[in-house]
């Protein structure tokens, strides 16, 4: 069994690789090492090798996990649904929130963002994959444009780009379409102005699709942590 060195070797050879097929800037793809069923020690390790951005899906694991790595001066990203009421936490913990599908969360994000804190890092999460249970708003350019105005003009966050999930099941095919779907979105937005820097898009199992379409951001489990240990029972109930 590859352990998580090999794990990680092996990702970020690949992220490379992509990266030089596609006429990409060596470097120019982030990995952020969704954590979310992971252990501190899983973490400890990868930011041993040299990895600093870190995602979590479920508030209250997400926290403990942070408070025992403070010494480690990693950067978190929130990945998961978000509660209006748990808006708080994320933005005095987090330094970037990924699923932003409505104007009141980054509100509520940008008001409690702790004045001593820089602007909160957010991403607009758009439906790209036609699974309503995926949440984000529709691909509309119309909509996105209403949304993304009104959000860089919060003082407390910062709108850094766009996040899309391709459906599950779907085809390297229709991949390739969602995620094309959604760079054409992000080049929209900058041609009106908004200066985004971030495409955040691709997993475990679409990241060279992903990184083809222009994502920025690769967000990846399962092909460095391997499969989750043992179900965390609390999931649901901590569940955004
Ligand atoms: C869990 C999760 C991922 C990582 O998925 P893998 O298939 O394990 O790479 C990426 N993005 C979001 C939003 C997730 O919830």
């Amino acid at each position: 069994m590859p352990n998580i060195s090999d794990r990680f070797n092996l990702v970020s050879r690949q992220l490379r690789q992509t990266e030089i097929e596609q006429g990409r800037q060596p470097g120019s793809v982030r990995l952020l090492a969704v954590s979310k069923y992971h252990s501190v020690s899983d973490i400890r390790h990868l930011a041993a090798l040299g990895q600093r951005h870190f995602g979590e899906s479920y508030l209250q694991d997400a926290l403990t996990k942070m408070a025992e790595c403070e010494d480690l001066n990693l950067t978190w990203h929130f990945i998961g649904r978000i509660q209006k009421n748990k808006c708080g936490a994320l933005a005095s913990h987090f330094h970037w929130v990924h699923g932003i599908d409505r104007l009141i969360i980054a509100q509520r994000l940008s008001r409690q963002r702790p004045a001593n804190m820089p602007p909160l890092n957010l991403c607009i999460q758009v439906n790209i994959s036609d699974e309503p249970a995926k949440g984000g708003i529709p691909p509309d350019p119309t909509g996105l444009l209403e949304l993304s105005t009104a959000i860089s003009q919060l003082p407390q966050v910062r709108l850094r780009g766009l996040m899309g999930m391709a459906a599950a099941g779907a085809t390297a095919a229709e991949q390739t379409a969602a995620f094309g779907q959604l760079h054409t979105l992000f080049a929209g937005l900058n041609r009106a102005g908004f200066g985004l820097d971030t495409l955040s898009m691709g997993m475990s199992g679409d990241y060279p699709q992903a990184i083809a379409a222009g994502s920025t951001l690769v967000r990846i489990g399962r092909a460095l942590f391997g499969p989750p240990a043992e179900p965390r029972p609390n999931h649901q109930s901590a569940k955004l």
